[in-house]
């Protein structure tokens, strides 16, 4: 069906605008409240209110080869720089050549322009028009192109001139000044030196006694200016003051004006939390020209990566040893590559140092409120056509206060609330010995000479048990399912996340499951003779405990000092309304872990809310990328229903091929998901394009490590830096590891090696694009990889 745009305003833009949805395909109806065409350029004897209005002798500043339309070349025997005449002409005979004309309703001027109800999901606007005979009616457009252009609303600044109430002659605005006749043999004061204050004062200047610049205040008739004259008996003073923006049809979140600058989409964003997730959030809104205000709890950015000595209530807490699992190049945020000095597997205040770099280079602090907590979030009364929210904050040791967002983007992490599961464990509130969450655990201080349990084998679990059993007498590690154990050292010494990930071995693992199931379980099982490591004992569920010893349900009893609970965290948001946290299976109702499909207006999205085998950075900034151009409008939703389809689809999905537990529902497929929220943005990578184009960087795309950089080479939010941080990453990888100079010498893969590299990734890209319908992921073994030392 052909896509209706309203075009508003019948002047040269609004001609221009008609023209390309004809050449478009698309059908443009413009509305036009005079009755001819032109705007500013039409001369009005009079000027009309709302209006652009010229003076008799106004010539065009650029000339007409430089005015042209592109495809409509100003007749040959038209002067260079024309009279105001000769441009409506020429506009004239543009009209007619492309028969414009037909698609404006003269007379009509547009009321209102709002978005539909269903604006999520069909991008459309209801225009409220209303016709000279006062009779409004109600359309409904795909797209709306406003072209009022700009010098409608003059601007009077008169109270900012002492005394120009007392004045005794007469005074108006440049866009009231037709001609000097009326002026002959007067004094005229001109206030402003744009195009229209100098062209008036020179037009004056010919028939009038004096003209003058640089006023201090006025009195009677007098004019006194800064530097001390005085001049009396002036006539006229003309204030070529400029103009004032207005879109009076406009809702004020979908544009506002601020001084005398007028910006499209300028929404006020909250942003919950200022952790990796709360600042590239910051960071997308800048990107997008919303205004984003961010609400943090504590005193500092980083969250999570914020080592605290102590606990605190209700934030996530890290252990003292704990070192990335993800290595940097896959955790950057993919305009800011991490430094080439820093260690790959960085250790956590590495981790906090490199997202202060980001914080500064992009100044997003200056956006941040800290120690001020979010208490409620609510939906305006007018919700429905606003989309807006109330936001209720709490300044420690201030006073609460609501404020009023455009959206809001929820990034509180889910580390916060540690889930304690006692009443599993028959016999635990009697335990003689000491039993905490992972949560609580900072370092192994204390536990010298101890004997250990630690229940659960998720990363906090198996980085525990290894960070205690340095020091402990013994350590058990208790698992109900057990676990595949994952080094961060791969293949060669290199990062193991970055060799074998690449989207190559993606369209393999999709193409072969099975085959590369039981590969990298083979691998995974050479890595370990499980008969030789001791050190930490792997046990498997617990029955009960009995006094100070723990009983497993194979029948096994050991004497324990400490319990630790690794039993992973409940997530929560307290401060939503219950309705937005409705589940699908274990993970919460979100299409695409990000957006509630019930809202009317999409308008409020969770960033970060998810795992991934990769890093949280690029799936938080990808997210956040995608939530503000869907509440800009740029990218609509679908519909309720097949957003609720999609979930149901992808919870069952998720469920087949992962370990999905109420402790663990938020996983997906990385490079899958990555690519479908990057084709919402319109920044997914088109690999065969860039063999075209750049063959070499293709081939780091399709063969090396999916680092965040790819979404960053093409569409909105393009980084010109992109192609150099994906060419150089190794260089940063390698970087950390020299050390030392070693003399060795060099080797270089025969071209005939490379020739076979690169052919059998074509076969592969080819047999992966024939299988595209497959919907078959990444890694969609029933494998759950879980990583420990
Ligand atoms: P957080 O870092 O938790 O930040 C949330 C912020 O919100 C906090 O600053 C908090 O104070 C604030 N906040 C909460 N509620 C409110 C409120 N009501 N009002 C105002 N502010 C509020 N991920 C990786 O990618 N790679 C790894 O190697 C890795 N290792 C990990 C190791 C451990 C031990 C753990 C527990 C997690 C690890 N993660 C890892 C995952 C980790 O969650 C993310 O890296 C990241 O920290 C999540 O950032 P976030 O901003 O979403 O949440």
């Amino acid at each position: 069906m052909t896509r209706r745009v309203a075009v508003i305003g019948g002047g040269s833009s609004g001609l221009a605008c008609i023209k390309c949805c004809l050449d478009e395909g698309l059908e443009p109806v413009c509305y036009e409240s005079s009755d001819d065409i032109g705007g500013l350029w039409k001369f009005k004897e009079n000027p009309e209110p709302d209006r652009a209005s010229i003076y008799h002798s106004v010539i065009i500043n650029t000339s007409k080869e430089m005015m042209c339309f592109s495809d409509f070349p100003i007749p040959a025997h038209f002067p260079n720089y024309m009279h105001n005449s000769l441009i409506m002409d020429y506009f004239r005979m543009f009209a007619d050549h492309f028969q414009l004309t037909k698609h404006i309703r003269f007379n009509t001027k547009v009321l209102q322009v709002r978005q539909r109800s269903d604006f999520s999901h069909s991008g459309q606007w209801d225009v409220e028009t209303e016709n000279k005979h006062g009779k409004t009616e109600k359309h409904i457009f795909d797209a709306v192109m406003i072209c009022i252009g700009h010098h409608c609303h003059p601007n009077l600044p008169l109270h900012d001139f002492q005394g120009i109430d007392t004045f005794k002659g007469t005074h108006f605005h440049s866009r009231d000044y037709k001609t000097p006749e009326e002026w002959r043999n007067k004094k005229a004061v001109v206030i402003g030196i744009g195009n229209s204050g100098g062209d008036i004062a020179v037009e004056l200047s010919r028939v009038t006694k004096q003209v003058k610049p640089n006023i201090r205040r006025f009195q009677g008739s007098s004019v006194e200016f800064e530097e001390g004259s005085v001049v009396e008996d002036v006539d006229l003073v003309v204030f070529a003051t400029g103009y004032r923006f207005s879109f009076p049809f406009l809702a004020s979140h979908v544009t506002s004006v601020s001084g005398n600058k007028a910006s499209l989409y300028n929404m006020k964003v909250a942003v919950i939390g200022a952790g990796v997730s709360g600042l590239t959030s910051i960071k997308a809104c800048l990107d997008e020209g919303l205004q984003p205000t961010c609400f943090e709890s504590s005193h500092d950015i980083g969250g999570l990566w914020r080592f605290k000595e102590k606990p605190e209530p209700g934030r996530a807490n890290i252990y003292q040893s704990v070192v990335i699992n993800s290595s940097k190049e896959k955790m950057a945020f993919s305009d800011f590559p991490p430094p080439a000095d820093l260690p790959n597997n960085m250790h956590h205040s590495e981790v906090l140092q490199y997202i202060r770099l980001y914080a500064q280079a992009f100044n997003l602090l200056q956006n941040i409120h800290f120690k001020t907590s979010v208490l409620s979030v609510r939906q305006t009364p007018d919700f429905a056509a606003t989309g807006r929210w109330e936001v209720e904050t709490e300044r420690t040791e201030g006073p609460r206060e609501t404020h009023v967002f455009d959206a809001v983007i929820v990034c509180t992490g889910h580390f916060s609330h540690p889930h304690l599961p006692l009443s599993d464990f028959p016999g635990i509130e009697s335990f003689e010995g000491r039993y905490f969450h992972s949560w609580d655990y900072c370092n192994a201080e204390g536990l010298q000479g101890k004997r250990v349990v630690v229940i659960g084998i998720g990363n906090s679990g198996g980085d525990i048990a290894v960070d205690i059993s340095r020091v402990a007498e013994k350590v058990y590690l208790s698992t109900r399912s057990g676990a595949w154990v994952v080094g961060r050292v791969g293949q060669g010494g290199l990062p193991g996340d970055i060799v074998g990930t690449s989207r190559l071995d993606m369209m393999i693992q999709e193409l072969f499951p099975s085959w590369v199931s039981r590969m990298v379980e083979k691998k995974l099982d050479e890595a370990y003779d499980h008969k030789l490591y001791g050190r930490v004992q792997v046990k498997p569920n617990v029955k009960e405990f009995c006094g100070s010893s723990v009983v497993f349900v194979d029948g096994s009893i050991d004497e324990v000092d400490v319990v630790v609970f690794a039993t992973g965290y409940n997530y929560s948001f307290p401060f939503l309304p219950s309705a937005l946290q409705a589940k699908s299976g274990y993970r919460l109702r979100l299409y695409k872990h990000v957006f509630p499909p019930a809202l009317s207006q999409p308008t409020l999205a969770v960033v970060g809310f998810i795992n991934g085998l990769g890093s949280i950075t690029p799936l938080s900034e990808m997210q956040a990328r995608w939530a503000t151009r869907v509440f800009k409008g740029l990218s609509a939703l679908p519909s309720e229903e097949a957003m609720n389809k999609e979930i149901e689809k992808d919870t069952e999905t998720m469920h087949q091929s992962f370990a999905c537990s109420e402790r663990n529902p938020l996983q997906v497929d990385y490079i899958p998901y990555l690519d479908s929220v990057a084709e919402q943005v319109g920044v997914r990578p088109n690999i065969l394009w860039l063999m075209l184009k750049d063959p070499r960087l293709a081939l780091q795309v399709l063969l090396g490590p999916c680092t965040p950089y790819q979404y960053r080479l093409s569409g909105p939010g393009q980084w010109d830096g992109a192609r150099d941080a994906i060419l150089t990453q190794w260089e940063r990888v390698l970087q950390p590891f020299r050390t030392r100079v070693v003399l060795e010498p060099e080797t270089r893969p025969s071209s005939r090696r490379s020739a076979i590299v690169i052919l059998s990734g074509a076969a592969l890209l080819y047999c992966f694009l024939y299988r595209k319908h497959l919907t078959s992921s990444f890694f969609s073994s029933p494998l759950f990889f879980r990583s420990l030392k």
